[in-house]
């Protein structure tokens, strides 16, 4: 099986090509068409499977096709300043794998219209506020810096039409588990029916299998 008989936009599978991707690796052959198909996912897949793919892809894909979107509505003018509206989230729990999200992401949406940001604690917060400023389609982030952000008035969730928990048993493992749900329960965060949620674990034990009974609808289950 090759990209290109999968269900993707065909500038994406260029910019695939690009990055020298020629076969999808197996956590990506099945998890594109489920997620291109809108379903839910909940995959069991290590680090090195190829799983940022996984979802990239298929998220990234619709917005090579679909154009420039309209500008997002600015209805409050949080302390005078720009809020970002993201349309897709993606929690992963440490600052090396958000950035290795962020550069692939980049790598990937060259020439479609998503701006794709990253912002993770222990780092200039100043600084992360100008880059998401300049844009901020897909914002891969920490959990802690994103509740730190929305509750500065800087990010809404009210855009998402995609949420990722990336390597969310580590996420739990690191105590992350109040700000997921405090993220995931903001009161402007689109409800499980109106978003798609995806999450990838390599371990499935009882607090992971709570997380996709309470955040995802009807999910596949997928272990590879
Ligand atoms: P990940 O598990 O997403 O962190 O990916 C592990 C590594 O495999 C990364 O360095 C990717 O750039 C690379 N990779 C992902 N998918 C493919 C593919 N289909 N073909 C070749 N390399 C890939």
């Amino acid at each position: 099986l090759s990209f290109s008989e999968s269900p993707l936009d065909k500038v994406l599978l260029e910019n695939i090509g690009y990055a020298h991707y020629t076969t999808p690796t197996p956590v990506q052959k099945y998890s594109i068409p489920i997620v291109a198909g809108g379903r839910d996912l909940m995959a069991c897949a290590q680090t090195g499977s190829g799983k940022t793919g996984g979802f990239l892809f298929p998220i990234l894909s619709a917005s090579f096709s679909d154009g420039p979107r309209a500008p997002p509505e600015q209805t409050q003018a949080s302390y005078g300043r720009r809020k970002a509206y993201p349309t897709a989230l993606i929690l992963a729990p440490t600052r090396e794998l958000v950035s290795q999200i962020h550069d692939e992401a980049r790598k990937f949406a060259y020439r479609s219209w998503v701006r794709p940001a990253v912002v993770y604690g222990g780092a200039d917060i100043n600084q992360q506020l100008r880059q998401i400023e300049r844009g901020c389609d897909l914002l891969s982030a920490t959990p802690g810096r994103l509740v730190d952000l929305i509750e500065r008035g800087r990010i809404s969730l009210a855009n998402i039409k995609y949420l990722v928990l990336d390597e969310a048993d580590r996420m739990l493992d690191m105590g992350f588990e109040p700000q997921i749900r405090r993220i995931v329960q903001q009161e402007d965060m689109p409800d499980v029916t109106e978003r798609q949620t995806l999450m990838f674990s390599a371990t499935f034990p009882r607090d992971i299998q709570m997380l996709a009974r309470d955040f995802l609808k009807d999910y596949v289950f997928l272990s590879v």
